[in-house]
C-alpha cells in the first residue's frame, strides 16, 4: 500500500487449548484463520475452540493487575508480599513447607522454569503438577512396556494410512475435531461405555461397563492367542515376557469377559480378527481408560495387545496415547513432575541428579528428592505435616481435582496461596495474591504436541498493560530469594537444551530456527545436526535390551463400585465447545452459548425409572459430595451410567480420589452415585 511501509501479516502461531496444537494465522486484531501447512490440522482444520481463540484476548473478564486480598496493588508490592511470606514460612517450617503447582497447558520454558523454581530457589520437593490428572497412566505404562514415554512415537499422518485403528477411551470427535480426519481412512474401533460422536463413526463400537476396560483388553488378547493370531516372529525377535502374559490370560476366556465387561464375545472376535488381518494397525488410548485406580495396567493391557500383534516399532503401525492438554506431552519432561528432572530424567538417579545441578549451578545433593504426586500433594496442603504456603500456576484444582469440595477446604487452610492466572478462576477467586500473566498469542514459547513434536507458539499481540508473563513473576520471586534467572524464553530454551542433553527427551539439538525452518522438530534430537525421531521405536526399544517388555496385569474392580445406596456409575468428560476447567471457554459468548450449563445424561429406561423428563434438574450424589444439572435423555449411555462434563465446578465434588499405585492417577472416570429428581 502506498505510503504503508509496515504492514503487518498474520504472525503463524498454534491454539491456545488442545495438544493437538493445530496451527492458526493470527492478525494483530486477533483475527484468526487456520494454517495448512502443519499437520495436525489436516489440512487447514480447527475446531470451533479454536476458531473463537481471539477471543481470549479481548476477553473482557481479563485480569490486568497484581491482587493482595482482593484488592489491586502494584507489581513490587505484590512480589515483595509472597517473597517475604514465602521466606518467612521457609525459615519457620523449612523448605518443604511451600509447595508448586504446575500446568500441562504451560509452555516447555515455564515448565522448566518451575521445576528449577521450586528446587533450587525454594528447595522444596513439593513440586506437581496437573498433568498428572491427564496422562500419567498411560505415560507410566508406556515407561514399564518401551522405557519411554513419547504419547504417539509416529507422526499424526500415519493414522490415515493405517488399516485398522483401535481407540480405547478417547472421544477425539469432541475433544479435537481435526484428529478425526486422520481417522477417515481405517476402519475404527472405539472402546467407550456411551455411545459418543466418535464411537458414532466408528466401523465397530465396543460398549463396555465402565471401569472394566482392563478386563475387556485382556479378552481381546486371549482371542489373539486362541485363535493363532499372535506374531510370534515380531514377539521372539522383539520383546520380553510373552510366555508370562500368554499363562496370566488363561482364565480371562471371552465368556466370561462378556460377563464382566457386557461385551459380546462377537464383537471382540470381529475385533482382533481385523486387526490381525490388517496391514498396519495402530492401538491409541485416552483417558477413558487411563483414568483409573488401574490405568496403568490397563494400558499395559492394550499395550501387551498391540505387542502380541507386532504393532509398536513397525512402520506404519504402533500404540500410541493421545495426550488432552496443550503442552501435555512437553509439560511431563521438564521438570515440574514429583519425580522428575529435565530430559524426562528420573529424580532419584545419581547421574540425572548430577547432570542437571551441574546446569543449575548447584551441588547434586542440595536438589530436593522425589515429593508428593498431585492429589496427594493438594490433600496435605494445611495438614500439619504438608505444605503451608502454594504457589500455582496454569491450574484450576477447585474445579478439576477429584473430590474437589476437599481440594478447596485443603486449599482454604493454608497460609499462603498465590495463583498466576489470566482470568478470576474459581481456584484463584481463593487467593491470596493474584497474578495476572500473559497468554498464548501474548508471548512466545515452545509447545510439544500429541506426536512428540517441538513447535513454536509465537508472539502476535501485545498484552494488556499491567499483565507479565509466568517467565517473569517466576524470575521476580527468584530474585528476591537470590538468584538472578532470565525471563526470555528463547535463553531459558537454551538453558532448557543444555539440561535435556543425554536424557530420554532430549532437546539438545532443536533450536527456535529449525523449528521455524521445519515446522517442528520431533524429540529425541540430541545434536544441530540430527535430523529429529519422528518413529523413535524402529529398530529398537528404549529399553536396557532394546526390546518391548511384556507385563501380565490383572483385572479387578473398580475403586468403588455400584451398591444398592449408590446403584448407578457416573463417568465423566468434555464436550465439543469447552476446554479442561473451562475457566477459558466458559468466558467466550459462542463457546457459552453453545453449551451453557452443566447436564446429566442418563438413559431413558433409568430416566423412566426415576420419573425424570428430559431438562428436568437431576441431583447426582456420591459419597464425596452432590451437585445438579439438567437431565439429557439420550441411549448413547449405557442404562446403568449416567454422564456429566467436568468443565464447571460440580462434577468433581463426586469423583473418586482412589490413586493407581504406579501413576497416582486418581480415578476420575468411574464411581457409584445416587441420581434424582430435584423437587
Ligand atoms: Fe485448538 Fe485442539 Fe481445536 Fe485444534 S482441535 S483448534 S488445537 S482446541
Amino acid at each position: 500500500t502506498p505510503g504503508r511501509t509496515n504492514v503487518e501479516l498474520p504472525v503463524l502461531t498454534h491454539c491456545p487449548y488442545c495438544a493437538l496444537q493445530c496451527g492458526m494465522a493470527i492478525t494483530p486484531e486477533a483475527a484468526i484463520t487456520p494454517r495448512t501447512d502443519i499437520p495436525a490440522n489436516a489440512g487447514g482444520a480447527l475446531c470451533q475452540k479454536g476458531w473463537t481463540a481471539g477471543e481470549l484476548l479481548t476477553n473482557g473478564e481479563r485480569l490486568t493487575g497484581p491482587l493482595l486480598h482482593g484488592r489491586p496493588v502494584t507489581w513490587e508490592v505484590a512480589l515483595d508480599h509472597v517473597a517475604g511470606r514465602l521466606s518467612r514460612i521457609r525459615a519457620e517450617h523449612g523448605p518443604d513447607a511451600v509447595a508448586v503447582f504446575g500446568g500441562g497447558g504451560l509452555t516447555n520454558e515455564k515448565a522448566y522454569q518451575l521445576g528449577k523454581f521450586a528446587r533450587v530457589a525454594l528447595g522444596t520437593s513439593q513440586i506437581d503438577y496437573n498433568g498428572r490428572f491427564c496422562m500419567s497412566s498411560a505415560a507410566a505404562a508406556s515407561t514399564r512396556a518401551f522405557g519411554m514415554d513419547r504419547g504417539m512415537p509416529f507422526p499424526i499422518t500415519d493414522l490415515a494410512e493405517a488399516d485398522v485403528v483401535l481407540l480405547a477411551g478417547g472421544n477425539v470427535a469432541e475433544t479435537m475435531p481435526p484428529f478425526v480426519r486422520h481417522l477417515a481412512g481405517p476402519r475404527l474401533i472405539v472402546v467407550d461405555p456411551r455411545r459418543t460422536a466418535t464411537a458414532k463413526l466408528a466401523w465397530l463400537h465396543l460398549q463396555p461397563t465402565p471401569g472394566t476396560d482392563l478386563a475387556l483388553a485382556l479378552g481381546l488378547l486371549h482371542l489373539v492367542v486362541a485363535e493363532g493370531l499372535a506374531d510370534e516372529e515380531y514377539i521372539a525377535a522383539r520383546t520380553t515376557g510373552f510366555d508370562e502374559v500368554r499363562t496370566s490370560l488363561a482364565s480371562w476366556w471371552p465368556e466370561r469377559v462378556e460377563r464382566v465387561t457386557g461385551v459380546p464375545v462377537a464383537r471382540m472376535r470381529q475385533a482382533v480378527r481385523a486387526m490381525a488381518a490388517a496391514g498396519r494397525a495402530i492401538v491409541l488410548t485416552g483417558r477413558g481408560a487411563e483414568q483409573h485406580a488401574k490405568g496403568t495396567d490397563t494400558v499395559t493391557a492394550f499395550i501387551n495387545l498391540a505387542l502380541a500383534l507386532g504393532l509398536p516399532g513397525t512402520p506404519g503401525s504402533g500404540y500410541g496415547c493421545v495426550t488432552g492438554q496443550g503442552n501435555g506431552q512437553g509439560g511431563r519432561e521438564h521438570g515440574q513432575k514429583a519425580d522428575q528432572l529435565p530430559g524426562y530424567r528420573k529424580i532419584d538417579d545419581p547421574a540425572a541428579r548430577e547432570h542437571v545441578a551441574k546446569v543449575w549451578g548447584v551441588h547434586p545433593d542440595d536438589l530436593p528428592g522425589p515429593g508428593r504426586s498431585a492429589y496427594e500433594l493438594l490433600d496435605a496442603l494445611g495438614t500439619p505435616a504438608g505444605p503451608r504456603a502454594l504457589l500455582l500456576f496454569g491450574s484450576n484444582p477447585v474445579v478439576s481435582a477429584p473430590r474437589s469440595a476437599h481440594v478447596s477446604d485443603r486449599l482454604g487452610a493454608l497460609d499462603l496461596l498465590v495463583v498466576c492466572d489470566v482470568v478470576m478462576s474459581e481456584t484463584a477467586a481463593m487467593a491470596e495474591v493474584v497474578f495476572p500473566v500473559t497468554q498464548w498469542a501474548e508471548e512466545t514459547g515452545t509447545m510439544t504436541n500429541l506426536e512428540g513434536r517441538v513447535l513454536l507458539r509465537r508472539k502476535a499481540v501485545e498484552p494488556p498493560a499491567g499483565v507479565r508473563s509466568d517467565l517473569e513473576v517466576i524470575r521476580e520471586l527468584a530474585a528476591r530469594l537470590g538468584h538472578t534467572w532470565p525471563s526470555d524464553p528463547r535463553v531459558v530454551f537454551d538453558e532448557l537444551r543444555e539440561a535435556s542433553a543425554g536424557g530420554l527427551a532430549d532437546y539438545a539439538g532443536i533450536t527456535y530456527e529449525r523449528i521455524e525452518a521445519d515446522k517442528g522438530v520431533f524429540w529425541p534430537c540430541p545434536s544441530p545436526d540430527h535430523p529429529g525421531t519422528p518413529r523413535p521405536f524402529l529398530d529398537r526399544f528404549a529399553t536396557p535390551d532394546g526390546r518391548a517388555r511384556f507385563t501380565p496385569v490383572e483385572h479387578r474392580p473398580a475403586a468403588e463400585e455400584i451398591d444398592e445406596d449408590y446403584p448407578v456409575y457416573l463417568t465423566t468428560g468434555r464436550v465439543l465447545a469447552h476446554y479442561q476447567s473451562g475457566a477459558q471457554t466458559r468466558r467466550i459468548a459462542p463457546l457459552a452459548e453453545a453449551v451453557a450449563e452443566p447436564f446429566v445424561e442418563l438413559h431413558p429406561d433409568l430416566a423412566e425409572e426415576l420419573r425424570i423428563d428430559a431438562g428436568d434438574m437431576v441431583r447426582v450424589s456420591s459419597r464425596r459430595g452432590q451437585t445438579q444439572g439438567a437431565a439429557r435423555i439420550s441411549d448413547a449411555i449405557r442404562r446403568d451410567t449416567v454422564f456429566m462434563p467436568f468443565h464447571w465446578e460440580g462434577a468433581n465434588r463426586l469423583t473418586n480420589p482412589a490413586l493407581d499405585p504406579t501413576s497416582r492417577m486418581p480415578e476420575f472416570k468411574v464411581c457409584a452415585v445416587k441420581v434424582e429428581r430435584v423437587a
